[in-house]
This record gives structure tokens, sequence and C-alpha cells, in this order.
């Protein structure tokens, strides 16, 4: 097998200094902003932004210290990626699906996995990324298709996942796939022979996401691929790892809230219209003040579900649904209002507002879209309502 790649160290940053919402503030203002529009033109998050992601140590700074991270709470996580996705929704969709590995891994995974795994992941000299969507499945994710099967003492799998964050550069690829016993988790190494990778390009947001489709024809996984018990990954699909995702989706939709909090305060100062600058017009400042309400709520929605998963609070699933349906709507609506804000100038390719505008379209899809996240909260309103 080929090694696991080494993310070339061009940066500086030490990773043993603490991560928290500040460091990850300073690291998006001097690292992401500078250049953000530059490579998402380019398609891609350029490989020495990657390195020094890794020494900022952002990759997984909620790993435990001996796995290599700095086991931080996921409150300080969801603040660390709203930073990010304040900077960039695709760098912090990277993040996100590689959360999501590594959490798996540190939660499911036996000691030969960890041991494997875990170090690379924490430092980002691994990087993964999550399959479950395939061309005929999405949203219901009971219904995936992709199978695995034992060869001897391998795993092989098989089957089409498209539409996968980072697929195009990953190192493991965390793969939802059906065997005899139900739904189960693997972990598929890029290198694994039968995996062929396929850019997609051209999208409409988060387009230096290095989205992929993963064609697994007959995939040798090897025989440690399997994590956690066969069967046991729709439950743990469930209330886990797409938790997690969905957790990281919400807060850098704020993030995305606060930046057009940030560009149209400033735009509208510089900006001037009928003799004034277009901060003094009423209806901007209504909408500015709008802007501001729902980064706030959206703001103390993800909170409250961080502080639950930190407490091990069964609510923190339904707080997490409630956090991502309002700060993704949050985002894609006051993002249009920042484009209509700056007029013409907001309509250019590169224009900040233009980029989150995009993005923020693609919040409401990703981690389960706004109308499945209607259909789960009501179904739990239900639940605890009518006994
Ligand atoms: C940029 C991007 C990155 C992605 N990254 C990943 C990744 O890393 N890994 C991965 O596995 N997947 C990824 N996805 C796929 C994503 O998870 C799916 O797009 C999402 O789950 C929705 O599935 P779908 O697109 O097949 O839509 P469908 O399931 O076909 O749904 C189409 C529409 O119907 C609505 N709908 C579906 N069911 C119902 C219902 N019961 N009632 C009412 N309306 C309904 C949906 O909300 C949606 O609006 C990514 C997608 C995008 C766009």
């Amino acid at each position: 097998m080929r090694p696991v790649p080494a993310i070339a160290a061009t940066a500086t940053a030490d990773p043993s200094a603490p991560v928290d919402r500040a460091s990850a503030a300073r690291f998006v203002d001097r690292e992401v902003v500078p250049r953000v529009a530059e490579y998402e033109r380019a398609g891609r998050v350029p490989e020495d932004l990657l390195a020094s992601v890794s020494a900022a140590g952002l990759w997984a700074p909620f790993l435990p210290v001996e796995a290599g991270g700095q086991g931080i709470d996921l409150l300080t996580l969801g603040a660390v990626h709203e930073e990010v996705g304040r900077g960039c929704s695709s760098l912090r969709s990277l993040l996100t699906v590689h959360t999501m590995v590594a959490w798996a891994v540190q939660r499911w995974g036996d000691t030969g996995q960890r041991t494997r795994w875990l170090t690379g992941l924490a430092s980002g000299s691994v990087l993964g990324a999550f399959c479950l969507t395939e061309p005929e499945v999405g949203s219901d994710a009971t219904q995936i298709s992709t199978s695995a099967r034992r060869r001897g003492s391998d795993w092989v799998l098989t089957g089409i996942k498209r539409w996968i964050t980072n697929g195009q550069r990953a190192d493991l690829f965390l793969v939802l796939a059906r065997t005899e016993r139900g739904v189960a988790a693997f972990l598929v190494p890029r290198d694994a022979p039968g995996v062929e990778v396929v850019p997609i390009d051209g999208m409409l947001g988060t387009r230096s996401s290095m989205l992929a489709e993963v064609r697994l024809r007959d995939a040798v996984a090897g025989p440690d691929a399997l994590l956690g018990p066969d069967g046991f990954a729709a439950g743990m699909v469930m209330t886990g790892v797409l938790d997690l995702g969905r957790y990281s989706v919400a807060a850098g939709s704020v993030g995305i809230v606060q930046a057009c909090v940030d560009a149209c305060a400033e735009y509208t100062t510089s900006r001037r219209v009928g003799g004034g600058p277009l901060r003094d017009l009423q209806l901007i400042r209504a909408r500015l003040t709008d802007m501001v309400t729902d980064l706030y709520a959206a703001r103390a929605l993800c909170d409250r579900a961080g502080r639950l998963k930190d407490a091990g609070a069964a609510d923190s699933l339904m707080a997490t649904f409630i956090a991502k349906y309002f700060a993704s709507q949050a985002a894609a609506r006051h993002a249009s209002a920042a484009v209509q804000i700056h007029g013409a100038a907001g309509c250019a390719e590169d224009a900040p507002v233009a980029r989150f505008y995009r993005d923020a379209k693609v919040m409401e899809i990703i981690e389960g879209s706004t109308e499945i996240q209607q259909i789960t909260i009501a179904d739990e309103v239900f639940r605890r309502v009518v006994r």
C-alpha cells in the first residue's frame, strides 16, 4: 500500500498552542481571508494552507492529548468551526468531514484501529472523508446499496459514493455499507486496491471542498476495516457521526452570518448613495438589525447544542437539529440580503458576499436538508407531546 503522504509543514504555528475561538479567529484572518477568493477560483484548498491547518492544530483538537489532540470540549470546537466558516465554508467543510472520521475512530475504533489512524488524523498527515451518499440515495440513508462482504480475512466493498467532500484529497474514507447483518461502517484507505476517485468540480458552493465520486469495485479494505460491531452503524451514524457533522455545519452557518454582518457594516459605511453613506438609510439598518439578531440567536442555539453534548445529555441531538435548521436558513436568508445590500458589487464572482450566498445554499442541503430537519423536529415534538 502507498504510504499516507505527510503534508509538507511549511507553516510555523505551534500545534501545541491552545486551540480556541480566539486562536481560530487569528488563523482565519491571517491565513484564510487574504487568499480565499483566489483558491476558490482554482477549486481546491492549497496544500500549504492544509499544512497551516495542521500547524495550527485545527484538524482534530477534540481528540485526547494521548492521541495527539488537545482534548477541547465540543462547545469550543463549535466556536472554532464557526470562525473557520466565517473565513471559508470549503475549508470548514473539510474540517467537518475530517472531524466525523476522527471522532468515529476515537469513539468506536478498537486498539489497533486507534493506533493505526488517530495520530495521523490528529496531526493532519491523514485526512478523512465521510462516504454515505450514493447516486440513488441521499436523504434516506437507510436505503444505501453499497455492499461489504468477507473474502478470506479481508472486507471487500462494492458500490458508488457521490458528493464526497474532500474525496479528491482524503487519505482515509469512512464508508457506510450494507452487510448481511445491516449497515456497517468501514475504514477504507484511499490506496486500497479497487478504490477509484473521480473529481467533481464546478459546484454551486463550497467550490474548493474538493468533492469526488468514490467508486468501490471489489475494493479490498483489509481485515481491520470494520469500525464498531457489524450491523451497528445505522444507530451509530444517526446518533454520533452525523450529529457531529450537523453541529459543525450549524456552527459554520453562524460563521457565514457573521461574515455577512461584517461585510455589510463595512460596505455600507464606505458606499455613498444619494449624497450620504448607505448605512444611514433606515431600510439598510433594518436589514442589518435582522442579520445581527439572527446571528446571536443562531450562535446561542449552537452553544446550547455544544453544552448539551459536553454534558452527555440526550437532548443534544434535538438541540443540534434545531441549531442546524435555524442557522443554515439564517445563513441563506442573510447572504441573500448581503448581496442585495452590495448591489452590483455583490454580484461579481469574487465578491465575498457572492461566495457567502453560494455557500449558504449548500448549508441548507448538507448534513440533513431543511426538509429532513423539519420532519425530524416535528416527529420529536409529537413523540414528546402525544405519548
Ligand atoms: C457540497 C456538498 C457536499 C457534500 N458532501 C457529502 C459528503 O462528504 N459525504 C456524503 O455522504 N454526502 C455528501 N453530500 C451529499 C448530501 O449529504 C446530500 O446531498 C443530502 O443528504 C441530500 O441528498 P440528495 O442530494 O440525494 O437529495 P434527495 O434525498 O434526493 O432529496 C431531494 C430534495 O427532496 C427533499 N426531500 C427528501 N426527502 C423528503 C421528505 N421525506 N419530505 C420532504 N422533502 C424531502 C430534500 O430535502 C431535497 O430538497 C454533499 C452534498 C453537497 C451538495
